[in-house]
């Protein structure tokens, strides 16, 4: 069997460091807000080339602390729009709403499955203040246009970063782009932590500062609290395990795109669409890949066929935001070229230590797919 990802063997291959840390951890007596945060904090920063990171207990918080933030530092108020790409993981709308804000659904496009600058522009009323690009499946959003529109037209930009940690254009990372950005470190993604965590990256000194009261019940100081905050902290085991990773992310990446490589250079079956079909192969080397998302209008077939051969795979996602129950009010509402990418994507197995063995066959498979 050719997992789709293996995560025991990616955390094996640290298994002394991580005893070492956690062991150092175990032995401080200091379990929360400590060194280990702040040293984690500042490695992580220095990583995306930003002046602040804020960790908190995982990606969907980081998102709607920001948008709270803002809500407290007087820059939003309730019901005010936010412009979001209607293909993202639900979490990315989550924060939104958890937040009175209004969602509004942008259509990404077919080739990148990023937002589409050309449609944020045509989404824009007075009531948006906020841009929420999503950097799906490893690739950033098109920044240099979304800074462009966000500034035009005075609005903030919060990325979400969950799936690119490192992902760059013109050598400028994901997490730098934006007013602020929400990082996950959910065990899956690119850079997991061994449970859940997340942060929140930022130039800006006053955002930071609410940020890190806000995450520790809207204290600034012990027994003061100046916002109703929420506790939604980063621990210090888990900071010392992300900065064990954080070292070997790069050597990860490299591996990843190696795979991506392989696949894109491989796989030649006009049944299935590859990723970055329509672009310039200058890009490879920008994109983390996250996950390797190709399309098939068979992909139930696809999926089946793959699975008899001892290939996992996965759907990222099965249904788009508008049609999930949670958001009945959206069912009746089109976004064709979402449905479309819902419809027909499918993950094929990449990940640090997979074996370059294990993408050959996955490549001779795909090549003898027939329907
Ligand atoms: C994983 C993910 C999140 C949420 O992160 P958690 O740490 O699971 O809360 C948010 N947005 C996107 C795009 C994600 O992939």
């Amino acid at each position: 069997m050719i997992p789709f990802l293996d995560l025991k063997n990616i955390n094996q291959q640290y298994r002394e460091e991580l005893i070492a840390s956690c062991t150092r951890v175990i032995d401080s007596g200091w379990y929360i807000g400590g060194n280990e945060l702040e040293q984690f904090e500042q490695n992580f920063a220095n990583y995306c080339g930003v002046k602040f990171a804020i960790g908190v207990a995982n990606g969907l918080d980081a998102l709607i602390l920001t948008l709270r933030a803002w809500k407290e530092l007087g820059k939003l108020q309730d019901g005010d729009e936010v412009i979001v790409p209607s293909n993202t993981y639900i979490a990315s709308i989550l924060a939104i709403t958890a937040n009175n804000l209004t969602p509004v659904l942008v259509e990404p496009d077919i080739n990148t499955y990023n937002l589409d600058p050309k449609k944020i522009e045509a989404a824009i009323t007075p009531k948006t203040k906020v841009i929420l690009p999503v950097h799906l499946y490893g690739q950033l959003a098109a920044m240099s246009e979304i800074m462009r529109l966000a500034k035009k037209h005075n609005l903030l930009v919060l990325e979400d970063s969950a799936q690119s940690h490192g992902a760059q254009i013109d050598y400028k990372k994901a997490g730098n782009w934006g007013d602020a950005s929400g990082f996950s470190f959910y065990p899956g993604k690119n850079l997991g932590a061994l449970g859940d965590a997340g942060a929140i990256t930022t130039n800006d000194a006053e955002l930071a500062q609410m940020l890190k009261a806000l995450r520790n019940y809207g204290s600034h100081e012990k027994y003061k609290n100046l916002f109703v905050g929420v506790n939604s902290r980063l621990d210090e085991i888990q900071a010392a395990m992300l900065d064990v990773k954080l070292k070997h992310l790069d050597v990860e990446v490299n591996h990843r795109r190696t795979i991506a490589k392989m696949y894109l250079e491989g796989i030649k079956n006009s049944e299935l669409i590859l990723p970055l079909s329509d672009i310039d192969a200058s890009q490879y080397d920008q994109h983390v890949w996250h996950l390797f998302v190709i399309r098939s209008k068979n992909r139930e077939e696809l999926q089946q066929y793959l699975s008899e051969n001892g290939v996992q795979t996965l759907i990222h996602y099965p249904i788009p935001p508008h049609k999930q129950q949670a958001y009945k009010e959206w069912n009746d509402l089109n976004y064709p070229i979402s449905e479309k990418i819902h419809d027909e994507v499918m993950s094929l197995p990449i990940g640090p230590t997979m074996s370059l063995e294990d993408v050959k066959k996955v490549i001779q498979l795909c090549n003898c797919f027939k329907v």
